[in-house]
């Protein structure tokens, strides 16, 4: 079997290793497909298809962005899109500037929290990518004030730390649209983090089109159950080890934590026939 990981992040957002970089990995470790799904950008996916030519690695257009869902931050994949398409670009970029803002906020609360940062600091860990409250807990632990990123989200930057500050983001309907208009396809990340039945029940009522069945934090038993779910829902199903590259347990993943590439290539069927439609 030929393997794919469509989940994957890099430097371009809060990942350790720069497009080029993870490319090389990925080869090394036996994928023939991979998807840079960096937070809310696909400014690596250049580098890395480039890369990916001489690695003899497909590399297929991708990002995961953020959205709202009743409230709640909502991650959703999306593949195979037209990478100058206005709307998705002008979507990126709204999300950009609410990324800086929400960090601000977020060091403010740290600082009336009593920890010594300074905002400027995080902007040099972020280097121009959409910033992520992992460059804030990378600064955290440069800084000595936690002993490491989990500790820096126990204490402070998980969804319900004290210095956590949660954005307007557009709807998970817009997000899925907007994908949609720009011949991609949306799927819904990880769903085994975060949601219930009920939950699921309304996404089987959006015009998503996928579900990521595999992924680190699904055991046998929930990628059963999702299966089940993209099949009565007909749905695609897709997955990937959601690599960052700063965890033992990420190269753990990388290469086992995987899909039949055929998958990816179908994926890719579908975003190809999208943009005739949309063309034509
Ligand atoms: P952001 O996009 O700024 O909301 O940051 C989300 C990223 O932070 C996720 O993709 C993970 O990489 C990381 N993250 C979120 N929650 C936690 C947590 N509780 N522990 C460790 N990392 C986390
Ligand atoms: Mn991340
Ligand atoms: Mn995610
Ligand atoms: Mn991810």
């Amino acid at each position: 079997m030929q393997k794919a990981d469509l989940h994957i992040h890099s430097t371009a957002s809060d990942g350790k290793h720069a497009p080029a970089e993870v490319v090389k990995r990925a080869s090394a470790r036996g994928l023939s497909v991979i998807a840079l799904t960096d937070h809310d950008t696909y400014s690596g996916y250049f580098e890395a298809r480039a890369a990916g030519v001489d690695a003899g690695v497909h590399v297929i257009a991708g990002a995961e962005i953020t959205s709202d869902y009743k409230g709640r931050e909502c991650h959703i994949l999306a593949y195979g899109f037209d990478v100058g398409n206005a709307d998705l670009k002008k979507l990126l970029l709204d999300q950009k500037f609410r990324r800086i803002n929400r960090a601000r906020i977020m060091v403010e609360n740290l600082i009336k929290l009593g920890v010594d940062i300074e905002f400027n600091d995080v902007e040099k860990i972020a280097m121009n990518v959409p910033i992520s409250r992992n460059h804030i807990a990378g600064l955290l632990v440069e800084k000595k004030i936690v002993n490491n990123v989990k500790a820096a989200f126990n204490k402070y930057l998980s969804n319900e730390g004290p210095a956590y500050y949660k954005s307007e983001y557009h709807s998970v309907e817009d997000v899925i649209g907007i994908i949609g208009g720009a011949g991609g396809m949306s799927v819904l990340a990880h769903p085994g983090l975060l949601y219930v039945d009920e939950d699921l029940d309304y996404f089987a009522r959006t015009k998503l089109d996928g579900i990521e069945t595999i992924h680190p934090s699904h055991n046998f038993d929930l990628q059963r159950k999702y299966e089940e779910f993209a099949k009565i829902n007909d749905l695609i199903t897709t997955g990937g080890s959601d690599y960052h590259g700063f965890k033992d347990a990420d190269d753990q993943y990388l290469g086992v934590v995987c899909i039949d590439a055929k998958k990816a290539d179908r994926l890719e069927a579908f975003c190809r026939e999208r943009k005739e439609n949309i063309t034509s």
